[in-house]
């Protein structure tokens, strides 16, 4: 098929930071037959669907941000949600990438045409788009995952997923029960028990908190950023740095750097003495696993949410709901009318890829990962999937800002299709020695880590597979993961 009749150069599937991020660099390459295909109606990922009460970044917002878009109009050190959904629209807006997107598309399938060199892609609105570039940028967090509890279908209450929130739900008067203890549930946990008349946690697996050090960024301060860019970098550059000790030293070295480790858990420990009164509640409230096996949470309300009469932690479990409540696994009713499922999502089983990918001899992208090892070379590309680039990928995440490992890919893609350029050709595919050494390295880095080195027999993290392996981080400091996706050997991909 000539090159004129492709409908797109490259297809991103993913309006979110990370196809936001591509779009940019395609741009800047000079590719401009792009689409971006979303299934949401609005653009801006996590940040779209997500807007229950209390949502806010948990990475200072002078790093959670593209680092070539400085956004000096942060209202607070950890902006909330709104804020952040505003700053898609305008960097999406400023590199002119709203003309390309197509909202309210789900993808079902992509196949790859080795004869003719293109990818064709289904979506559920029954049309077929052809490309010569793949990007899926379907996000790590975007398959809400609802546990099958017995009898949920029979509860007649309310039920609010939080990826699906009812903006202005009124807890007022209302017996809510909130399931999950995750980072989500301990922001919005605060928010309900501030008007629910009950509120019940039912959690399973306790979470490490530490304060967040949070405050309005004065209007002086907020100036000088928009004046004075640099001084801006300057606080980025420090709260990195300070990330990247919290992430490098007590999660990727923990076997080296176990004291610091320690130290964490012990302030974490400390914090919660201090802030909840009751020691059967506060007992219940401590993990039994190392710092870091779990994204670690930061808070000044969720502990201190549990000393209020309304609020009661519920440890017994799930054993099944009734039209009015959930009897808990150790038989005690608790009766509410509105029940919100803090419950995460599935990564492993359905997001790994979000669709069918069949790339180069039938090889099926999601099958691959689950019945050998999630791997992709320097966390973007596969062998056996040419001209295919997955930024949600297994060892790509990178510190702990999203926007690093999005910058990071946007480097390779830079490189690779400089390269690409340079020697006149249009097709690449990572060759299965580069991939195969990159997964032995990051392997072996991992071992240090805490997730192999400490104990998370007990975390449930999402950071492990369903085999066992945490594969979603990839084992370097931010600039070296910077370094690396600029600087990897152009030999480790056969071109044309
Ligand atoms: P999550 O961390 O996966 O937490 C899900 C919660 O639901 C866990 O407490 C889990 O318990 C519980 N759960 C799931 N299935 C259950 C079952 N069958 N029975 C009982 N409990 C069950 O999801 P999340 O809280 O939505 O957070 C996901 C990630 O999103 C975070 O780690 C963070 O990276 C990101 N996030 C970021 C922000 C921010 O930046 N502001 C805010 C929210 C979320 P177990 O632990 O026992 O499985």
């Amino acid at each position: 098929m000539g090159e004129q009749q492709l409908d797109h150069e490259v297809l991103i599937i993913g309006a979110g930071f990370g196809g936001i991020g591509a779009g940019i660099e395609f741009k800047r390459l000079g590719i401009n037959n792009i689409a971006i295909i979303e299934r949401e109606d609005d653009l801006g990922g996590t940040w779209h669907v997500n807007h229950y009460p209390g949502l806010a970044v948990d990475i200072a917002s002078v790093t959670y941000s593209y680092s070539f878009e400085p956004n000096p109009h942060w209202s607070r050190l950890f902006a909330p949600g709104s804020e952040l959904k505003a700053y898609a629209e305008h960097v999406a807006d400023k590199y002119d990438l709203r003309r390309h997107m197509e909202f309210g598309i789900v993808v079902e399938g992509a196949e790859w045409n080795d004869e003719a060199g293109f990818w064709t892609v289904r979506f559920d609105n029954g049309q077929t788009r052809t490309s010569r570039y793949l990007v899926t940028a379907t996000g790590f967090l975007s398959q809400p995952h609802i546990p099958d509890f017995p009898g949920l279908n029979d509860f007649q209450g309310d039920v609010l997923h939080t990826t699906k929130w009812e903006d202005g739900y009124d807890f007022t008067g209302k017996k809510a029960a909130v399931i999950g203890t995750g980072a989500t549930a301990v922001q919005l946990i605060p928010e309900i028990a501030e008007t629910a008349d009950d509120l019940t946690v039912f959690q399973r697996t306790a979470i490490w908190v530490v304060p967040k050090v949070d405050f309005a960024i004065p209007s002086a301060v907020q100036k000088a950023f928009q004046k004075v860019p640099f001084t801006q970098k300057i606080a980025r550059a420090v709260n990195t740095s300070m990330l990247e000790v919290l992430m490098v030293g007590g999660v990727l070295h923990y076997k080296q750097l176990k004291a610091g480790n320690k130290l964490a858990a012990e302030a974490s420990k400390a914090y919660l003495k201090r802030a909840v009164k009751d020691p059967v509640t506060r007992r219940a409230l401590t993990p039994t696993y190392d710092f870091g096996c779990k994204r670690p949470t930061f808070s000044n309300k969720y502990f201190q949410a549990f000393n209020k009469p309304n609020v009661k932690l519920e440890t017994g479990g799930i054993g099944h709901f009734t039209p009015t409540g959930i009897v808990t696994g150790e038989g005690t009713e608790v009766e509410i009318d509105t029940l919100v499922l803090a419950t995460g999502f599935n990564l492993w089983d359905v997001n790994f890829p979000a669709f069918t990918i069949t790339g180069r001899e039938g090889r099926d992208l999601g099958k691959w990962w689950r019945e050998g090892r999630f791997q992709a070379y320097e966390g973007i590309t596969v062998p056996q999937f040419p001209n295919f680039l997955t930024l949600n990928s297994p060892y790509s995440y990178s510190g702990l800002s999203y926007f690093t490992t999005i910058e990071g890919q946007m480097k390779h893609i830079g490189r690779l299709f400089g390269e690409m350029r340079r020697r006149g050709t249009d097709r690449f595919e990572v060759s299965e020695e580069a991939n195969a050494k990159f997964l032995d390295k990051v392997t072996g880095d991992l071992d240090s880590s805490v997730f192999y080195a400490g104990d998370c027999s007990t975390s449930r993290s999402y950071y492990f597979n369903q085999h066992g392996e945490a594969t979603l981080l990839r084992p370097s400091a931010t600039l070296t993961t910077l370094r690396e996706q600029g600087s990897f050997p152009l030999e480790d991909y056969q071109y044309a």
